[in-house]
């Protein structure tokens, strides 16, 4: 999913175009990971500065039920990416930074053999932890 293809589909559902939402499609667009409700209001606070969190949410939700977003918890907190449509693949995840990064390999192939009776519909798998970037900048061990 991209900002594009994201655009294309609220209006193919009915939903308006609206200057703020495709803001914050832009901020997904450019992000290398993951972004919280509160990086959203922070990235666009000079532009908008009445924005509430509601009005985030609310955004933020349509884009999840219209799976444009995935989501993750990290630390309690709901974060968001563009929902990731390629091939079946699991994320490294930085509790730091909420940068993520693509593993091909998916431990259901294994998984899968322990029960043959029982119909696998679907799975979530993510592996945290600290990335390099933030292992350099110290103060994480
Ligand atoms: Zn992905
Ligand atoms: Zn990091
Ligand atoms: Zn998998």
């Amino acid at each position: 999913m991209n900002k594009g293809q994201a655009l294309i589909e609220l209006k193919s559902k009915g939903f308006k175009h609206t200057d703020k939402r495709e803001d914050i499609l832009s901020l997904f667009e450019n992000s290398t990971g993951y972004l919280s409700a509160k990086d959203i209001q922070l990235a666009l606070k000079d532009t908008y500065p009445g924005l509430s969190f509601d009005t985030i949410y609310r955004n933020l939700s349509l884009f999840e039920k219209l799976d444009i977003l995935e989501t993750t918890e990290l630390d309690g907190e709901k974060m968001y990416q563009f929902h990731c449509t390629e091939h079946h693949h699991h994320h490294l995840i930085c509790l730091k930074c909420g940068k993520t990064k693509t593993i091909d390999i998916c431990p259901m192939e294994d998984l899968s053999k322990l029960d043959p009776d029982f119909q696998v519909t679907g799975h979530k798998f993510e592996v945290y932890g600290y990335c390099k970037d933030c292992r350099n900048n110290n103060k994480v061990r």
